[in-house]
């Protein structure tokens, strides 16, 4: 039994909502659990400064921030060592998604808030932050999905909390995963894992992640829908 109670292969609640801050061209909220990530996405628009310009294809640039109030011991707050790596990881999960020569010499800013941690947060950040891009109307392949699955007192479970990630001998993978092109975009291991293992996590990854982009899809089309009805109404 897990210490919140949960199934090997049961996520905490997901909730996830597009169109969250009305000033950007596209943003999404996505909370697992008590874990929340907010996404803002800027662009496409004129890079800057202008010799960061591709004449090929865009420039994309991600930002993940966690609040000093996010986690139980206030954090310093800005930017430090792990959300400057973990912007590079969000980046480098997001990219393979994109049709990224459909916008040659633009720029694509996302902006990732964790306003609440509890273990995950990379994960939620790149669900939010897939979400927030196809909202802004960004010309994607699909969209990811992630989630961390792991070894904890020898099971294969998903979705960590911070409570079993703090266990002795834990082994956290934190996933992501485009489930209509079936193409992984972020492995990370922390800590051992026999290969089996890996392989029986890699497949609740997937099963898990494509819980996710269900959720994610009906979270965009309900905020089409409810245009819609908007655009009726007058
Ligand atoms: P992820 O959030 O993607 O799992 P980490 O493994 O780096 O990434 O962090 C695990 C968890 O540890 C975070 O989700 C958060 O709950 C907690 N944590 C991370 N950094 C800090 C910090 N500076 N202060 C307090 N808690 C933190």
């Amino acid at each position: 039994m897990r210490p919140d109670g949960r199934k090997n292969d049961e996520m905490r609640k997901i909730e996830a909502k597009v169109g969250v801050i009305e000033k950007a061209d596209g943003s999404a909220m996505f909370k697992i659990g008590n874990t929340i990530a907010i996404a803002g996405v800027y662009g496409p628009k004129p890079v800057r400064p202008k010799h960061l310009e591709d004449p090929e294809k865009v420039l994309l640039k991600c930002y993940y921030d966690m609040y000093s109030f996010s986690v139980p011991e206030r954090k310093r707050p800005g930017p430090d060592r792990r959300s400057i790596e973990l912007s590079m990881v969000i980046k480098n999960a997001l990219l393979p998604a994109i049709f990224v020569k459909e916008y040659p010499k633009s720029q694509i800013d996302v902006f990732v808030s964790i306003v609440q941690a509890d273990a995950g947060t990379r994960c939620a950040a790149i669900s939010a932050a897939a979400m927030a891009l196809a909202d802004a109307g960004i010309a994607m392949k699909d969209i990811v999905a992630a989630v961390a699955v792991g070894r904890v007192n020898n099971e294969i479970v998903v979705d960590l909390t911070k409570e079993e990630e703090d266990i002795e001998g834990t082994t956290d993978m934190p996933i992501a995963y485009m489930p209509r092109m079936k193409k992984f975009t972020l492995l990370q291991l922390d800590g051992k894992m026999p290969a089996d293992d890996i392989k029986k996590a890699l497949e609740l990854a997937k099963t898990s992640c494509e819980k996710i982009y269900e959720i994610q899809k009906k979270a965009l089309k309900d905020k089409y829908l409810k245009m819609r009805e908007n655009e009726n109404k007058d």
